[in-house]
């Protein structure tokens, strides 16, 4: 990200104050979290939230749960999450948050005392105005509600605009839980049209089936799209007539994982990023297309579903190889611009259609896929680095209105 970020501010000649105020979080809030398993032994988890910036608007991003989290990488998303914010222009500056854990070994009961302890102990940044989370890795709709009622209990009001990603039932937006998947779509329409390529023809590989990989998946398959192989966090299973992603799907959530599906070939889901196909995109985690794999990526276009799936040794591969990337800040996007129409929902207190909300989405990726596309044109260079200076620009720009508090 820091050679995305130079490369960027370079081109928009940012002098090195205003550098140094971007690329630093504006504050970093670590916990311990108490809590009493299930077997009555007590242990410590710890927990993370980030605020890089809060220029443009409340801080926003994610809470991950996973065994690995760390306070370097809570740190890179949410800057991620500034410059996403600023790509699809909406009011919001960037957050992250997460916490040390296995979800996967863990009772319902334990993820709700993690998650209620580690929400009061970053309760004091948190507010509609101040920092809103969503879900990530790991974290899902009850996570958020559980946030949203210990938030409420303290504050002694239902708040339910303090976090996004929400059941409906409980002030969610209809449309948030498939809204990256679909951005991913629109975005990919977007791409096509400009190398004049058509779903039809377009055979995809998808790393990843949760909600961004799996709804991804299906809202493609849906438009036509050839899905070759998808994977999840055992392997890869591959056809490359294409799989029946419904069928694949309804076998995933029988059966808790892709292995066994009916007439695909099963390889790891590294050597999936290989496979023959027009469009791969990687939907899981950071790092997975790297300076060990790039030459062997077979796919003209690749659409960012994950946050930093590729690494900046495999961008320059790529890059040589007249790969076009499309970047996770805009690929991606669709998530937190619905986690905005959520929050303007919230604080309106009325709620809109579904299919008001997704048209409100497409006309939000297409503007950015567009916005990104002409800087491209401009400074000649990849969509990453558009984006990046776009996003830039308009976070320094709103830096400068605001001037520095003294
Ligand atoms: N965790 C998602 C992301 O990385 C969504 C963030 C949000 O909606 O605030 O973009």
């Amino acid at each position: 990200m820091a050679r995305n970020f130079n490369a960027a501010a370079d081109k928009l000649g940012l002098d090195e104050g205003l550098r140094e105020v971007l690329r630093r979080p504006d504050r970093e809030v670590t916990v311990a979290i108490p809590v009493v398993m299930d077997n009555g032994k007590l242990e410590v988890f710890t927990g993370y939230r980030v605020q890089h910036n809060f220029s443009r608007g409340p801080c926003k991003g994610g809470i991950r749960y996973a065994p690995d989290v760390n306070l370097d990488e809570v740190r890179a998303l949410s800057a991620w999450m500034t410059w996403k914010c600023a790509v699809v222009d909406v009011p919001f500056g960037g957050g992250k948050g997460g916490v040390i854990c296995d979800p996967r070994k863990l009772s319902q009961g334990e993820l709700e005392r993690i998650t209620r302890r580690y929400t009061s102990g970053i309760l004091d940044i948190l507010g509609p105005d101040r920092d809103v989370p969503a879900p990530d890795v790991n974290t899902n709709e009850q996570t958020m509600a559980w946030l949203m009622d210990t938030y409420s209990m303290h504050v002694r009001r239902t708040t339910t605009a303090v976090v996004t990603g929400k059941p409906i039932a409980l002030g969610g937006s209809r449309g948030r839980r498939e809204a990256t998947g679909r951005g991913v779509m629109f975005v990919c329409r977007e791409a096509l049209k400009k190398l004049g390529m058509r779903p039809e023809n377009t055979r995809v590989v998808v790393q990843g089936s949760g909600n961004v990989g799996g709804i991804g998946a299906e809202l493609m398959h849906r438009e036509g799209y050839k899905i070759v192989s998808i994977s999840d966090m055992y392997g890869a299973i591959h056809n490359e007539k294409g799989l029946d992603i419904p069928a694949v799907m309804a076998h995933l959530k029988k059966n808790g994982k892709l292995a066994g599906f009916p007439g695909a070939k099963e390889l790891t889901s590294a050597a999936a990023l290989e496979l023959p196909c027009e469009v791969l995109v990687p939907a899981a985690t950071e790092n997975q297309i790297t300076s060990q794999n790039a030459e062997r990526i077979q796919a003209k276009l690749i659409i960012e579903g994950a946050n930093g799936p590729t690494t900046d040794a495999a961008d320059k591969i790529l890059e040589k190889k007249g790969v076009i990337v499309v970047p996770d800040i805009l690929a991606n996007a669709g998530g937190v611009t619905v986690s905005y129409f959520e929050w303007v929902q919230d604080r309106m207190g009325y709620f809109w259609t579904e299919e008001h909300v997704n048209t409100s989405l497409e006309q939000i990726m297409v503007k950015a896929f567009a916005d990104v596309d002409a800087v491209a044109n401009k400074y000649k260079c990849s969509m990453r680095i558009a984006a990046y200076i776009l996003a830039i620009d308009r976070v320094s720009s709103v830096y400068k209105l605001r001037g520095v508090f003294a």
